[in-house]
């Protein structure tokens, strides 16, 4: 999905990297012929880039950008708990990911444009099982859940440490 380029670093080869809004990385190297960037070059070039759209295949992904980690859990909700806004479309702020736990019973998790897709998250699975069907919440992504049954999940939130 498409997002914004809030900063740039080199890397250790001194290959410029631009830093996204999601908190993922990504190279932008002016290696001619094939990808021209002479922008990148000169620091205003790279500040005329700032709040420009990059493809992030990382967010397509669904990878926690390296370097974060979970710093906030929600309690544990239950049927009779689950907050209404975590029912209805919402999203978490800007580079903030998330990572749903479902202990039991199962939980349908919806996620909206741009990825329309929906995941069933059942409890008690092991992490391995569960791989494919973990419960990563994007950035600025809408979302919603529903349970099937019983169900007992909570949220925990992620960000640069
Ligand atoms: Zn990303």
């Amino acid at each position: 999905m498409h997002r914004s380029i809030v900063g740039f670093h080199q890397d250790l080869e001194q290959h410029w990297v631009a830093e996204l809004d999601c908190g993922h990385c990504q190279h932008t190297r002016h290696e001619p012929p094939f990808f021209p960037r002479p922008w990148v070059i000169t620091a205003a070039g790279r500040l005329a880039q700032i709040g420009q759209f990059l493809n992030c295949v990382l967010c397509d992904r669904q990878e926690i950008p390296t370097g974060y980690a979970p710093y906030r859990r929600t309690p544990l909700f239950a049927n009779d708990s689950i907050p209404q806004g975590l029912r209805a479309r919402h999203t978490i702020t800007k580079g903030v990911w998330g990572k749903i736990y479902v202990q039991l019973g199962s939980l349908r998790y919806r996620i909206h444009d741009p990825y329309h897709t929906e995941i069933i998250l059942v409890g008690g699975a092991s992490p391995a099982e569960n791989r494919d069907r973990q419960g990563i919440v994007l950035p600025e992504v809408e979302h919603e859940v529903e349970p099937l049954d019983n169900v007992e999940f909570f949220v925990e939130f992620w960000k640069k440490v």
